[in-house]
């Protein structure tokens, strides 16, 4: 079997895929050819790129580069071990391998990204239970950050900006030491956190 880009033997079947962002939808390429070594290295580098520069600026085509990137480096692999070598004037010689980490664009736009999907899953992760005013035990053992002019603002106990932790709810404000909340028809006592 012959590449089908340039002619040249031997060659195998190969898919690699990319993705990237438009702003309400996403487009994908897919390139499913029988490729000489060099061919597919060029394929296997202009879809990796295509898909860490522009595939992570929307939630589904995000999620397709994370799995078009994994793919690709499979399938690409698979192609390395079954054509190691590529033909030229001169006779066969070792197929070369590119590596996508010498595209300095993707890396630092991946690393962006990478790092902007961290941070939303773990504020995601440490947001606080919300308290519900028809529910007064739920104010339990909930953390608050003073916002100032008698404002606060429910957060999460492990947090550094809570400044008050509820440590009962009561029927009576009085029965708070200190200072209090309205829960719903209830009153949760704050005392101040350390
Ligand atoms: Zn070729």
């Amino acid at each position: 079997m012959n590449c089908e880009l340039c002619g040249n033997d031997p060659a195998q079947q190969v898919l690699l895929q990319s993705a990237s962002s438009r702003v309400l939808w996403w487009n994908h390429r897919k390139i499913n050819a029988t490729l000489c070594g060099i061919c597919a290295e060029r394929v296997f580098y202009e879809q990796q790129s295509r898909n860490l520069i522009q595939g992570w600026w929307g939630p589904l085509s995000a999620l397709a580069t994370i799995w078009f990137t994994g793919a690709n480096f499979l399938r690409i692999n698979e192609h390395r071990r079954s054509i190691t070598e590529v033909g030229t004037e001169t006779g066969f010689v070792a197929r070369p391998h590119v590596k996508i980490s010498g595209n300095r664009m993707a890396m630092v736009i991946s690393g962006l990204a990478l790092l902007v999907i961290f941070s939303i899953g773990s504020s995601i992760l440490s947001a606080p239970t919300p308290v519900s005013e028809a529910n007064p035990d739920s104010f339990i053992s909930s953390c608050w950050e003073d916002m100032g002019s008698d404002d606060l603002k429910q957060v999460a106990c492990d947090s550094d900006s809570a400044d008050y932790e509820t440590y009962q709810v009561v029927d009576d404000s009085s029965l708070c030491m200190d200072t209090y909340i309205k829960a719903g028809v209830q009153f949760a006592c704050l005392r101040a956190k350390y």
